[in-house]
């Protein structure tokens, strides 16, 4: 029997990591895991509680409340969703108003501490793939395939515009810029665990590739390992 890989996608927002996961996940019968769900999840949560007062996040009662928040994903209908405490909240975490805190929550050491270790735990067997920002770099750093996906900045945008208007998420080019730039500068500026390009990483630049040709480019590297 074939050794189930351990893939690790790490990238700025909207480069199409998730996508990738997705199909790779389905091609391979591998578990996908799309890491800023669950920190999209504590976002949700600490909106709904008041833990986070004029978009500043109350670190100290954040981290008090990090034993009442429950993740979970659970596949229904060939769809991954995301369940925060036993509700199924997989498009409220696309919202604009989770999108425009979720960085600031994921600089906290100890979210990031509850996150990783449930990440690690999903991933104990193999045979997953999971994207993020520090998968390749803290979460698996032994991963089997270590991937750093980029793409055009204004591809990039319409890509997140077209994936909230399919959700039913009213947004704008304008504001869509704006939510990625900030996002993009936190996570990749801020003292716990940054987005970086780790350097055994493999990068795959999509810009010009679509769905179908992006899974084939990496099916011919997992060929290769
Ligand atoms: O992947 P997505 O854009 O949904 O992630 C939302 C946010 O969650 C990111 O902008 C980042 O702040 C945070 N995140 C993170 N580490 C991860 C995944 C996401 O800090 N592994």
């Amino acid at each position: 029997m074939k050794k189930k890989l351990t893939i690790a996608i790490d990238g700025f927002s909207a480069c199409g990591k998730s996508t990738l996961a997705k199909d790779l996940a389905k091609k391979l019968d591998y578990i996908f895991i799309d890491s800023g769900a669950m920190y999209r999840g504590v976002a949700l949560y600490c909106l709904e509680n008041e833990l986070i007062i004029d978009a500043e996040p109350l670190v100290d009662r954040i981290i008090e409340n990090l034993n009442h928040i429950q993740l979970e994903f659970k596949t229904i209908d060939q769809q991954s969703l995301l369940f925060l405490n036993n509700r199924n909240v997989s498009t409220e975490i696309r919202e604009n108003a989770v999108a425009n805190v979720v960085s600031k929550i994921a600089t906290i050491k100890d979210v990031r501490q509850k996150l990783v270790a449930e990440q690690q735990k999903m991933g104990e067997k193999g045979g997953i793939i999971m994207d993020g920002r520090d998968i390749a770099s803290v979460v698996f750093p032994r991963a089997d395939l270590k991937l750093f996906v980029t793409a055009d900045t204004k591809i990039r945008i319409q890509r997140r515009l077209d994936e909230l208007k399919n959700k039913g998420i009213t947004s704008s080019f304008d504001e869509v810029a704006k939510n990625l730039k900030e996002r993009d500068f936190i996570d990749s500026t801020r003292a716990e665990s940054p987005l970086i390009q780790v350097e055994d990483a493999i990068v795959l630049d999509n810009t010009n590739l679509n769905r179908e040709e992006q899974v084939e480019w990496v099916m011919k590297l997992i060929e290769q390992l």
